[in-house]
């Protein structure tokens, strides 16, 4: 696909250049079901073992060759080793809503830290992962966006952060006992689909059945993106069945050309165009993003054109309190507006809701996600 250059500082495009050479190692997580038994393959050993090492990884949760108990122990060591490198290392976890959500900063062997965060809720435990270490999309409200980008996640470093968040749970290490993850999110640091062959790697290996993967609906699975449309198509044409949400936040070009940046390249008309043939395509509803900046997009002349782009169209509105982050001019809307904004909407049969800013208190909120180490 096209790389998507806008807004790429200075900086993040030093430490990507420098981050080429720095491939994450190959794991397990990284390969489909045919790769791993190449790979098991060629170190000499019957392919069988990659459906053993697979059902220890994805169905027990574990990559440590001690609980390996099937396979020769001399076998053990070298396929750990070979497969299943440590490839992300918590480096800090923070926890609030008395342990129902928890953010964790993760160092890769490289060094690039990013984030991940697990949301316990009554019905349902979403986890929201990092793409990317860094972001080039440059949103001016964002964090993430701040730095720059930094460099691609492979394919099992993101898998790597739902494992952690399901081994958590299956352990019964967060609060409300014994589960599951039921639903991932690709709104943590990065944009999922300048990462395009990763990001589908991992969608596939999060919802591919226990022993090939995590076995997660595709249809709780989001990938967020700012809306690079030839990557949109490309995603379309995957059949595929998860949901695509795509960050819009204003209505008109004029203020989304500030907002998010990348509009300068593909305009609101053609983001729209291409997430409708995504929802033809899966029969999924598209997300519209909308973070309520006070006074920047929370007009409600911007509700009604608004509601005009998406009157009869398959889509869902999440309204989200902008997330102030350090430094910045904008703050979240004022409650009475953002709820005329959310009534606007409603009225003219839009389906909308209003985010929850789970996380606020430990920066993990949208936007929020900066790997700062403090
Ligand atoms: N790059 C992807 C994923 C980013 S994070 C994308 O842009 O969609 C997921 C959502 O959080 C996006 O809609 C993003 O615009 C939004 N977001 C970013 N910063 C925010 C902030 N400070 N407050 C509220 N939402 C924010």
């Amino acid at each position: 696909m096209e790389l998507v250059e806008i807004g790429t500082r200075g900086p993040a495009r030093a430490s990507r250049s420098r981050s080429r050479q720095a491939r994450p190692a190959r794991h397990l997580a990284d390969l489909d079901a045919a790769g791993r038994r190449a790979a098991v393959a060629e170190l000499g050993h019957p392919a069988y073992r990659a459906d053993q090492l697979s059902r220890h990884y994805f169905g027990r949760l574990t990559d440590s060759a001690q609980e390996m108990t099937d396979l020769p122990a001399s076998a053990r060591e070298e396929l750990v080793s070979a497969l299943l490198p440590p490839l992300l290392t918590a480096e800090k976890e923070l926890t609030c809503d008395r342990g129902m959500t928890r953010k964790t900063l993760w160092r890769a062997a490289d060094g690039a830290l990013v984030e991940s965060v697990l949301m316990r809720y009554p019905e349902r435990v979403t986890m929201c992962v990092s793409s990317q270490a860094g972001c080039g999309m440059a949103c001016p409200f964002c964090a993430t966006g701040q730095a720059g980008l930094t460099r691609n996640l492979s394919t099992a470093e993101i898998v790597c952060q739902v494992l952690n968040g399901a081994r958590s749970l299956a352990r019964a290490q967060i609060a409300g006992g014994p589960g599951r993850v039921s639903n991932v999110v690709f709104m943590g640091m990065g944009e999922p689909l300048a990462n395009y062959a990763a990001v589908v790697g991992a969608v596939r290996r999060l919802s591919d059945p226990v022993p090939d993967g995590l076995g997660i609906s595709q249809r709780a699975i989001t990938v967020s993106t700012v809306g690079l449309v030839p990557a949109i198509r490309r995603l379309t044409a995957e059949r595929l069945t998860c949901r695509l949400a795509v960050s819009l936040h204003a209505p008109d070009d004029e203020l989304r050309d500030t907002l998010v940046p990348v509009n300068r390249r593909w305009q609101v008309a053609e983001v729209l165009d291409a997430a409708w043939e995504y929802a033809a395509a899966t029969g999924r509803r598209v997300s519209i993003e909308y973070a309520m900046i006070r006074d920047i997009n929370d007009q409600l002349w911007r509700a009604e054109a608004l509601a005009r782009l998406l009157s009869g169209r398959r889509v869902h509105v999440n309204l989200i309190p902008l997330n102030p982050t350090p430094g910045s001019k904008w703050t979240a809307s004022d409650p009475d507006v953002a709820d005329a904004f959310e009534r606007c909407l409603a009225d003219r049969g839009i389906p909308v809701t209003v985010r929850d800013t789970r996380g606020r208190e430990i920066d993990g909120a949208c936007g929020q996600l900066a790997a700062l180490e403090t």
